[in-house]
Parts: structure tokens; C-alpha cells; sequence
């Protein structure tokens, strides 16, 4: 089995000045990456996207982008007469590389698609995102039969739309590490103290890096994440994380994406028959999306950044010290009763 790809640029939804634009994506190689296949997929079917978003909300976004072009929330989030297509084509593709892993006709996936997901709520489009692909593809996989999923989101930003749609939803759990502070505000280590063990959030000081991102994935998220015995895994892959991002100021570098990415494909094989899916969410600076994205590829296909044919740019460390999160980590294994 392979490792396939879903792709999903949409040129026409774009905003003049904004920094979620199509130039995102605009130096990846994805054609001479040998370690992935691309993956046919289709615009999403209604009835696969009111399982998140009910219709009455996607009848309102829908006459938005006809209406448009114009803002719709203040984060800022835009639409164009285009973006309603180019939504639902990114959960169509998302949903396509969920059930390739799902079905067993590809090993992993990743979904490189726009605009992002994770900050739009049931009921709200938001933070640059307009429908939720992740939230879309675990309710599809849960429909389809699996027992548990777990999103772990290592975007910059807190994922608040795919933790409100998982709110009261026991099969499916949510990890989040971003930056505390920024937006949109929400995700403090506290923020649900109903779902203790399920929903999970770690909220980090500025500068964090490569070493808090392993600790956190090796002494807190990893036994969560083997507690809550997921069939699948998905991850909101925003590469807003690296130090350079123009919009955040957390620290992780091209190998501590690699590093982080291979320890979740190490957690798919333990506990879900090695199926994960990638799903792009945020990352403004089109070098480091490029790099992160190559980087997960060489985790999906058990290749060493270091020997596959498009070797990882290993030179960009932060150039920040990283503070100490030790008192957080063990308030977070308190409070998930983690030992
Ligand atoms: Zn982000």
C-alpha cells in the first residue's frame, strides 16, 4: 500500500493582501516527491458535511460567497463568489484520503488543501477557515464504522471549530498544542473539564520549539493518545508553528516537524493498523509550508529526511532558547490524570 496525496490549491479563492492566499502553496514539489501518489476525489456531497455543519449554516456561507467578495468574520475571513466550490472541493478531497486509509486502499495520506478547516465552528465560518475537513473526515470514518478517532493538531493556532464539534461527541477526541494568547483565545489547559482525557489542550509560551513539542508528544500526548485507543488519526497539519511564520511566534524547526510527524505515524502503526491522515491547515511563509509538508511525507513513508531524494532543509533551527515547560507538563498530566 502507498502513501497518496489529495491537492487542492484553489487559485480562485483568494483576497487581495491576505495572508491565507494561494502563494502558500506555490514551492511545493509535490510532482518529483516519489513517496507519494496523488489520489482522484470529488466535491463533497451535502449530506457528507452536515454531519458538522447543519444546512441552514451552509445555506447562509453559501449566499456569503455569492454575495461576495467580502469579509465575513473579523479575524479576517473572506469569500468569493468562488469559495463555496473551493470549500466543499477541500472536504471532498479531505474525505477522499480518509476513506483511501479507512478502506485500506492507501497506507496513509495527506490532504494538502485550502482554504484550512480547524477554526470553523458548526454554526460559524472563522479565522481564514470556512468548512471544517478534519471535523468532515472524522465523523465520516466514525459513520463508516470506526469505533474512536482522534485529531491531534499541532497548528500554531487552537483548533476551537473542531473542538466545539467535538464537543459532546464521546468516539472522537481532540489534542491541541498552539500558542496561548493569540487567537482565537480559546484552549487553555482547563477549557473542558467535561471531557478530561478526550478533549486536550496544551497551551504554549512563545519560542516553544522542537524540545517542549517532543516532550509534550513523548510524556503527555502519547500515553493520552494510547488511553483513548483511536482507530485512526488525524492531524490539523498547520506549519504556522515554525519559528519563521510571519503571523505566530512559537519555534519549531523543518526536522522538529519531521520529528513530531514520525512519532504520530509511529503512534498510527502501535494503535490504529498505521492509518493517519494529514490534513493542511494554517503556515504563511510558502518555504516552510513547502519543507513541512515534505517532512511529513518522509514520516507517512518511513523514509530518513536525511537519505530520500529531496533530503530536508536541516538548516533552519530557531535561533530562540526555548523556555521551560516542565510545570505544565505535569499540570497536564494532573489534570488528565495521566501518570
Ligand atoms: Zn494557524
Amino acid at each position: 500500500m502507498q502513501t497518496i496525496y489529495t491537492f487542492v490549491p484553489s487559485p480562485e479563492h483568494h483576497f487581495p493582501d491576505h495572508p491565507e492566499a494561494p502563494a502558500r502553496l506555490e514551492l511545493l514539489e509535490l510532482a518529483a516527491n516519489p513517496a507519494a501518489q496523488p489520489f482522484p476525489f470529488s466535491i463533497a456531497r451535502t449530506a457528507d458535511v452536515t454531519r458538522v455543519h447543519p444546512a441552514s449554516m451552509l445555506e447562509r456561507l453559501q449566499s456569503a460567497c455569492m454575495d461576495g467578495p467580502g469579509l465575513i468574520d473579523p479575524a479576517p475571513t473572506y469569500v468569493t463568489a468562488e469559495s463555496y466550490d473551493a470549500a466543499m472541493l477541500a472536504a471532498g478531497a479531505s474525505l477522499a484520503a480518509t476513506r483511501a486509509v479507512v478502506s485500506g486502499q492507501a497506507r496513509n495520506a495527506f490532504a494538502i488543501v485550502r482554504p484550512p478547516g480547524h477554526h470553523a465552528e458548526p454554526l460559524h465560518p472563522m479565522g481564514f477557515c470556512l468548512l471544517n475537513n478534519v471535523a468532515i473526515a472524522a465523523q465520516d470514518a466514525l459513520a463508516d464504522g470506526l469505533e474512536r478517532v482522534m485529531v491531534v493538531d499541532y497548528d500554531a493556532h487552537h483548533g476551537n471549530g473542531t473542538e466545539k464539534a467535538f464537543w459532546t461527541e464521546a468516539r472522537a477526541g481532540y489534542f491541541s498544542t498552539h500558542q496561548e494568547n493569540i487567537y482565537p483565545g480559546s484552549g487553555s489547559l482547563q477549557g473542558a473539564p467535561h471531557a478530561k482525557g478526550r478533549i486536550a489542550d496544551f497551551p504554549l509560551p512563545a519560542r516553544s520549539g522542537d524540545k517542549c513539542f517532543v516532550r509534550i508528544f513523548d510524556e503527555v500526548l502519547a500515553p493520552l493518545v494510547r488511553a483513548f485507543k483511536p482507530g485512526l488519526l488525524l492531524v490539523s497539519a498547520g506549519f504556522d508553528a515554525h519559528w519563521s511564520d510571519p503571523l505566530t511566534s512559537l519555534g519549531l524547526s523543518t526536522s522538529g516537524y519531521y520529528a513530531i510527524s514520525k512519532k504520530l505515524v509511529d503512534l498510527a502503526d502501535e494503535l490504529c493498523n498505521g492509518r493517519i491522515v494529514f490534513v493542511l491547515e494554517g503556515g504563511y511563509d510558502p518555504r516552510n509550508v513547502a519543507n513541512g509538508i515534505q517532512a511529513v511525507f518522509a514520516a507517512l513513508s518511513h523514509t530518513s529526511p536525511g537519505t530520500s531524494s529531496q533530503p530536508l532543509n536541516p538548516t533552519d533551527p530557531s535561533p530562540y532558547p526555548e523556555p521551560d515547560i516542565s510545570k505544565r507538563i505535569e499540570a497536564f498530566k494532573n489534570w488528565h490524570s495521566l501518570q
